[in-house]
Formats: structure tokens, sequence, C-alpha cells
């Protein structure tokens, strides 16, 4: 058949995520494993049906109980030895690799490419060996429901050990020994009369050498021998090995064609081989706009030239996983916007259009064909899309980062000011949120005079406690923030939030994105009055927090009609305003926290320096207009920064906080004399219920003046307090104080 359809894989969660339930309450005991396993079928069912009703092929293999690397390292025998004997079906066994149990440490978590998903790092087992056909069992499953519709999907090989962190000869190695056992599980597919085994192989638009593109292709000659292989790709281009791609003996291709827009030129530039079926990730799976249904069929229909219609099959750029499941759940967005939106299963119709529309001539759609081109252009239309004064004030800047005096210069003045100790104590913004918050949040609405008293008292309590343990630069604890940057986005014109938008974080824990569907621009101050109410309750000064231009991108779905970087323009000068007026209600300390700075870097080294570039001037916007007096802090997570030091430097931050308290100084001894700003590398771990011991802190804070003189270095801990409670943060900061007032004597 022509144009057939399919998607990578399928989001998990479901609407009301029934997805999280069934695991939060199995972990509680609320749900025995009978009933577990019968809620997760039906939700499977479910997941299953919603797709063949639209596609023609159904991806099988991608749904998970926790993680789909996990489930792949489960089935290659990579259970490490402290777990005792795990196979598939031991549930406890599994979830205790996922969260850990009774003191044994979960496999480590990480961010999956550059997407918001985090998956387990698997651990190289001694051995590996085939444990069970785990995508055999998913596809007898769902044969009984959706027939031959059904697909396997695999994460291939090469990509999973790439994510165990392998590279070079260590992973040549491995992967030949993995090649026999792949071989296996795709023999055992193939018995199932399927149209396609689809290979998961995304690192592949990441940085490759010769030697792994080498591993690469002897494994799949092989795998080749055993199956009908389709290499998917996903999350950018693989131009730099498309023509080698396009010899290997595999059954098909699958290509990002919107993330990997340059994809498209290498079809066109090298054509594609006759022998192969081309899978093209036409529609968006990580962003949750329409598509432009009319330009895609002219570019598919200039693409029959090179490939034949009876093997080219439509499908998503990359998994659904990343998109909630339907704009239908959505009941208070407004129309401008929510016409613009497509979710996963909206990018199943468009799918099915397209398809048909392809097949049959648009006139065979032609009702459905203008609805969906009206619903776009309506949201093109908008108000708010476009708003001239912020387009205007954006050109204004010119082309330069804008630079403030120099640090040096600024440093005297701002002491003047401050009047700081040496080794200044701080937190990093927020403070424990309490149930009680929490319901106070929900019954703002209901009761917002209630509420504005809860924060206050709040706020009150905080800057007591702080002035009590003696720390030096207090803040106000967000107790108004739900997440730091919801709150933002809840407050800044350009940007709207779901309802129902959830999307899989991690194991049951679920995000819900903001989306940026217009000009970003702030119509009343964000911070300013909780800062203010803090500083008049104490004499000390009181640092005001914001959240900084990437990460408000990072972790939101941003309009895809304007590049990121003008976005991060919008949003830093909207930063601007806010800090102008903090600064003029007396408030001399402000951090801009940018603790996605880092994820957002390109998965190809090549890109780093554009990005960086951009980002460093979204912040420098935020922050170029402050006083040479006012003291800009930031704040980053996760201490691997060595090969972006320089660019942290150019945000030309006074101060900086980052998290560097589980890695005993590795970044520290890389930012010896490359880093010149005062610097408070985190001294103890917040995500651990640990309270740390004076000597321990002491020890810690001696470790650091080797490598850094005294007059640079603050004291933190190494992220915001909001998990912990009261109890562990009183009794951790309080030896942090003790200890750095033990250390200062020493100097
Ligand atoms: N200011 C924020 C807080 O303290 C920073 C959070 C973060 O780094 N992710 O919670
Ligand atoms: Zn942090």
């Amino acid at each position: 058949m022509n144009f057939q359809t399919t998607v990578v894989g399928y989001p998990r969660v479901g609407v009301g995520r029934p997805y999280k339930q069934a695991l939060e309450r199995f972990w509680s005991g609320k749900l025995d494993e009978t009933g577990f396993r019968a809620a997760i079928n039906e939700l499977r069912q479910d997941r299953l049906a919603i797709q063949a009703q639209r596609l023609d092929l159904v991806p099988v293999g991608d749904f998970s109980l926790y993680d789909h690397v996990l489930d792949t390292a489960l089935m290659l025998g990579a259970v490490p030895a402290r777990f005792g004997k795990v196979d598939a079906h031991n549930l406890q066994g599994y979830f205790a690799m996922a969260r850990g149990r009774d003191g044994l440490p979960a496999l480590e978590m990480t961010k999956w490419f550059d997407t918001n998903y985090h998956y387990l790092v698997p651990e190289i087992p001694e051995r590996w060996e085939l444990q069970a056909n785990l995508v055999l069992e998913q596809v007898r499953f769902a044969q009984n429901l959706v027939g031959t519709k059904a697909r396997p999907v695999l994460l291939g090989p090469w990509t999973f050990l790439r994510l165990a962190r392998l590279a070079g000869a260590e992973l040549t190695k491995h992967l030949q020994q993995l090649t026999p056992i792949y071989a296996q599980i795709v023999r055992e597919l193939n018995d199932c009369d399927l149209a396609f085994i689809q290979c998961d192989e995304p690192a592949l638009v990441g940085d490759v050498t010769e030697e792994e593109w080498q591993a690469f292709a002897a494994c799949y000659r092989e795998l080749s021998k055993y199956g009908k292989i389709v290499v998917q790709t996903y999350y950018g281009d693989v131009t730099p090995w498309y023509r080698e791609l396009c010899r290997l003996p595999i059954h098909g291709l699958g290509l990002d064609l919107v993330q990997g827009h340059a994809n498209w030129a290498a079809i066109q530039y090298h054509g594609f081989p006759q022998d192969k079926i081309l899978v093209a990730g036409v529609v968006n799976g990580r962003n949750v706009w329409r598509s432009d249904l009319a330009d895609l069929h002219a570019k598919i229909t200039g693409l029959s030239e090179f490939v034949a219609p009876d093997r080219l099959i439509l499908s998503s750029s990359c998994s659904l996983l990343h998109l909630p499941e339907t704009v239908t759940a959505e009941r208070h967005l407004p129309v401008a916007v929510s016409s613009g939106l497509a979710f996963a299963q909206e990018r199943l119709a468009e799918l099915e259009l397209l398809a048909q529309a392809l097949r049959e001539g648009i006139a065979s759609v032609q009702t459905r064909w203008d609805a969906a081109l009206a619903s776009r252009q309506q949201w093109l239309d908008g108000v708010g899309r476009i708003v001239p004064a912020v387009r205007e004030r954006s050109a204004g800047l010119g082309a330069e980062t804008p630079a403030r005096l120099a640090y040096a210069e600024r440093v005297p003045l701002q002491q003047a000011k401050l009047n700081l100790p040496l080794l200044p104590t701080t937190t990093i913004g927020s403070f424990p949120q309490t149930a009680a918050l929490r319901k106070a949040r929900a019954e703002a609405k209901r009761d917002p005079n209630g509420y504005a008293a809860t924060i206050q008292a709040e706020i009150a309590h905080v800057i007591g406690l702080q002035e009590q343990w003696g720390i030096d630069v207090l803040v106000h604890g967000e107790p108004e923030r739900n997440d730091m940057v919801q709150f933002f986005a809840e407050h800044l014109a350009g940007y709207v939030a779901t309802q129902e938008g959830w999307v899989q974080s991690y194991g049951s824990r679920c995000v819900r994105p903001p989306v940026i569907a217009g000009d970003v621009y702030r119509t009343a101050a964000l911070s300013v009055a909780e800062t203010t109410y803090a500083q008049s309750l104490t004499e000390c000064p009181v640092k005001g927090m914001l959240t900084g231009p990437v990460t408000m991108l990072q972790w939101s779905f941003v309009r895809d009609d304007l590049p990121r970087s003008v976005v991060a323009v919008q949003i830093g000068l909207a930063l601007r305003d806010e800090v102008a007026d903090l600064e003029a209600a007396g408030i001399n300390i402000i951090q801009i926290d940018e603790p996605a700075f880092r994820e957002g870097l390109p998965l190809r080294r090549n890109d780093w320096q554009n990005y960086l570039d951009w980002a460093v001037r979204a912040f420098r916007i935020a922050t170029s207009e402050a006083k040479p007096s006012t003291q800009i802090h930031t704040h980053m997570c996760y201490s691997d920064f060595n090969d972006i030091i320089a660019a942290i430097a150019a945000l030309d931050a006074d101060v900086i906080s980052i998290e560097d308290a589980r890695s005993a100084g590795s970044l520290l001894a890389d930012l010896e004399g490359r880093y010149t700003q005062q610097i408070g590398p985190g001294v103890y771990d917040i995500h651990s219920p640990n309270i740390p011991t004076v000597e321990q802190l002491v020890a810690r804070m001696q470790q650091l003046l080797n490598y850094l003189p005294a007059t640079q270095l603050w004291i933190n801990p190494d992220c915001g307090l909001k998990t912990r409670t009261y109890a562990e943060v009183a009794a951790a900061l309080q030896a942090m104080v003790t200890a750095t007032k033990q250390v200062r004597n020493q100097i």
C-alpha cells in the first residue's frame, strides 16, 4: 500500500495519568500485583487501540513499566549483582533496580539525549545473556488486539551501549558480544510475520567516530541476516553517515525530518536506495504545534521522485513520548492557542489525514483538510503571537552582547554596599514546600486573601530562621512558587499553562511544561512584592530570585515559528525589567537561576558554540543594565562543567553557586585560573536526607580553599531546599554556619 503510516513510539501516561496512579498505588501497597498487572494491561490496550484506529502500523515494545532502557538491560541480563537474581517478570526486583531498595542504590538516572525524559544508565554485566525476549511477549499481546498492524520496537544495541557510556574500543568489544543476542531476538521476532523491526539508534545523530561507525555497520550487517530491520534515528540528522547508512543491507531507514531538517537535503542530494523503505519522520514528536500540512504535502510529493510511495512510510520525527495525550482534555486554553496545538492523538490524526490526501488527493478529504489548515491559521493570526513593541525592543538591542562595568571594578562597589564577611553564607533560594503551603495554593483561587496571608507568614518564618541561624545573605524562600518555571510562565504574557498536559519525566514522575505561544513580555512585577516584604523584615541583605532565559525555554514547549535564540532574548528583556524594579525597590542582590544551562547543549559538539553564544547573550540582556553595585548571582545544577567553563565565565555573574557536593572538588581543579568571579560550590548534598556534620563541612571548606582564595569562595548548600523538611534544613544550615565560623577563624 502507498504512504502507510506509523509513529516511532507513543506516550505511556494517558489522560488523567492512570500510569502514575497504577505505579504509585502498587508501590505503596494499595494495589496488589494482580490488580497492578490488570491496570497496566488495560492501559496498554488503550494505547494500542488509540493508535490502531488511525495508523497502518503500530509500534509495540516502546511501552514500559518504568523505562525502556531498564527493560532492555534486563532483557540482556545486565542485572547488577547487588540486586541478586532479577528476572524480567519479578516486579520487586525490577523496581528495586529503578528506585533502589533497603539501602541498595538504584541504577543511576540521567537525561535521555536532549529531552526531559530520564533513563536508567545500564551497568555492564560480566556476561551478556538473553534473559527473556520481552519485545516478543509484547508483540504477542498486541497481535491479539491489533493483528498485523503490530510491529516491534527494539532499543538498538549500539545506542544501548552508548547510553551505558561506552565508547571506542570498549564499545566495539561489547557490541560484538551483544550482536548474537540481538540476532536471536530478531530471529524470534521475524517468525511472527511482522512488517519490520524498528531498531532505535538515535545516538547516530550525535558525535560518532569512524571506529564507532565501523562497529555499528558490522553489527547491522550481521543482524540483517535474521530479519527486516529498520534503523530508526531521531533528535537530529544523520547527514555525516547518510551514504554509509544507505549502503547497509538493512530493510529500511527511519529519519527525523523535523529536528533533523538537514536529512531532507541529504535525500535530495544523494538519492535514496531502491531496495529500502524510508520511514519519514514528518510530524513533530516532541513539540506541540500543528504541522503545516500543505507544506508537508508538497514536500512529500517531491520525495516521491526519490522513494516510491509504496516504500515511503509516514511517521513522527521521534517517539510521541514527549507529548501530552490530547488537546481535547484542555478546557481553559484560549482558542487562539489551542487551535495551533497538536498533542499525541492529534499527531495521529494529522498522519492519517496527510496519508489519505497523498493517496487519494486533497479533494477526497477537502473538508477536514480545510479545517486543519484554517485551525493552524487561526493560531498564526492570533492576538499576542506578534507584539510589535516586543519586536521593536528586541531589534533595538543590536547584535552585540551587552556588558557591565568590568568585574574587578564592580567588586569594591558591591562590597561597599553589602559589607559581607569573608566566606559569606547563603542558600539557593527555596525553603521546604510544606503540605500546608500546597494546600493553601490549591485553594488560592477560592481564598486569595487567605493565600496571601499564608505566603507572608511563611516568608516571615523563613527570614526569622535565617537570622537566628546567622546566614549572611537571606532568601524569601520561594513559597509562592509551585515550580521555578511554571510560576514565571503563569505571570508572563506569551506563556500559557495546560491543565492536563502531563509528560513522563521518569518513572511515575510527570511534568506539565508550560507553552510559549506568543511574544513574551512582562505585564507586571513578578517577584518584587515577596522580595521587598522579606527585606522589610531584616537588616541583612535579601537576594531576589529569578529564573533565567535558557531554563525558561528548556522546561517549556517553545513556539516553533521563531528561533529559540529570539525567544530567549524576549525572556531576557522581561527579566531585565524585573531586575530594574527589584533594584528600585532597594534589593541589592539578584540571583538568576540557570539550572538547565548545560542541558540546552546540542547533541553535536560542532553546534555548541552557536548555542552558548546566544544563551550567554540572553543572560546578559537580563543583567547588563543592573547597577555595578548590584551583585548578580546565578545558580546551576550538575558539576560537569569543565568543557563549558569559558561560557559560564562569560555570563559575567558576580557569584555562581553550583552543585559540586558529590564530585569531591573535581570541578574546582578545572576552574583554577580559568574562573575569576566568586563561586559557591555546594558544601553538602541536599538530595539526601543525611545531615552533614560540622567536621565534614569544615573539611569540605578546607578542601575548597586548596583550590580557591577565600575572597572568591561562598558557602552554600548545592541546590534549593524545597524537597527537604524543616528539621533537616535547620540542622544542616546551623552546622554550615558553625563550620564557616570555625574556618573563618583559621584564615
Ligand atoms: N532557586 C531555585 C530553588 O532554590 C533553584 C532550583 C534549581 O536549581 N533547580 O529551588
Ligand atoms: Zn540546583
